[in-house]
């Protein structure tokens, strides 16, 4: 008999996937929520081999009664809410959306929980895009939040939602405060750079290389997402790996890996951001002494694995 229930948002993305997988694997029973029968694309539960595992449901997250409609069915014993319009380039050309989207499917989620059955655990999706400017590395729980994308303003909002329904409805609920995490599954990294490699692209064109980010893998991260729900007491994370990389050492690795010359690298200025952050790493101290998260993978093995899965589905 299978134990406890989960209702996972985002169960089509990089992170439902992995989290859906390592649930299943903890004999939960799965529940993803999905847009539409129609308009999801299955590819990542299928390629983990978990699809006919789990039950999916159509639900538009925007929408009130529909989302109190499944908590009060389902009863699920823990949500994860990782369903959001991810991309920060993106949310600087569909701010509206991106910023309605990520705010109102938050607070629909924890208004059906505090409305239907305020036991039921809550985790919410937090990103380190929301701290933007630095005023100090690393950063811990502790730093200033100051959102320099339409995105970035999105997590913070659904981040002080989650926070405000623990402190006023004593609900179970916390924040993974996520730094860049990636995995095959995130999506075609190097389709381009395998495109000159196979004679159908000259170079590749890139926005600003110069930026150093704290990079990490879905698979491992997603273990500290159901950590946080096991614990005694509700509270928020930052799960990291400590360090951060320049984007110009990261294609520069894998252009090596492919044998393709590096002055194939192209920056164009078109592909900047109107605001970056320049670097960012943060602290994990907290996850590891009171989750017991340990994390030592290194981001260029994360890249080997990328390349390898890349290659061999390349068509
Ligand atoms: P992802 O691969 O982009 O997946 C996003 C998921 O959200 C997909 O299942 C997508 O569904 C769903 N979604 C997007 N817009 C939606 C909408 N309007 N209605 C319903 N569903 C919608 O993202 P991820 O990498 O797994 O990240 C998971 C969560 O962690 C996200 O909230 C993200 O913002 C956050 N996060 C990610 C990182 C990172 O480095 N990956 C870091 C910090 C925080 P479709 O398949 O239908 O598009």
């Amino acid at each position: 008999m299978a134990g406890k229930v989960a209702l996972i948002t985002g169960i089509t993305g990089q992170d439902g996937a992995y989290l859906s997988e390592l649930l299943l694997k903890k004999n939960y029973r799965v529940i993803g929520l999905i847009r539409s029968f129609y308009g999801s694309s299955l590819e990542k539960l299928k390629y983990l081999k978990i699809d006919q595992q789990i039950e999916l449901l159509e639900c538009d997250l925007q929408d009130l009664s529909q989302v109190i409609g499944i908590v009060s069915k389902i009863k699920p014993s823990e949500i994860y809410n990782l369903a959001a319009q991810s991309s920060v380039s993106l949310s600087f050309h569909q701010p509206i959306g991106t910023l309605q989207f990520n705010i109102q499917s938050v607070l629909n989620i924890l208004e059906a929980i505090r409305l239907v059955d305020r036991n039921i655990r809550f985790y919410q999706a937090s990103s380190s895009e929301m701290f933007g400017k630095i005023d100090s590395l690393p950063i811990t729980e502790d730093h200033k939040y100051h959102p320099m994308s339409p995105y970035a303003i999105s997590k913070l909002t659904g981040h002080y939602t989650t926070v405000n329904y623990r402190e006023s409805y004593n609900l179970f609920a916390c924040c993974g405060i996520l730094f860049n995490h990636e995995s095959y599954l995130r999506g075609s990294h190097f389709t381009g750079a395998l495109d000159i490699v196979n004679g159908k692209r000259e170079f590749l064109e890139f926005g600003n290389l110069n930026i150093k980010r704290d990079f990490g893998s879905s698979k491992r991260y997603i273990e500290a997402m159901w950590m946080m729900l096991q614990q005694d007491k509700p509270e928020d994370f930052i799960i990291c790996s400590g360090k951060s990389i320049v984007l110009r050492d990261i294609a520069e690795y894998v252009f090596k890996k492919l044998d393709i010359p590096t002055d194939k690298i192209r920056i164009n200025k078109e592909l900047f951001r109107p605001t970056e952050i320049e670097d960012i790493f943060g602290s994990s101290e907290k996850a590891r002494k009171k989750l017991g998260w340990k994390y030592d993978v290194d981001f260029y093995s994360v890249l080997d694995e990328l390349i390898a899965e890349e290659k061999k589905n390349y068509a």
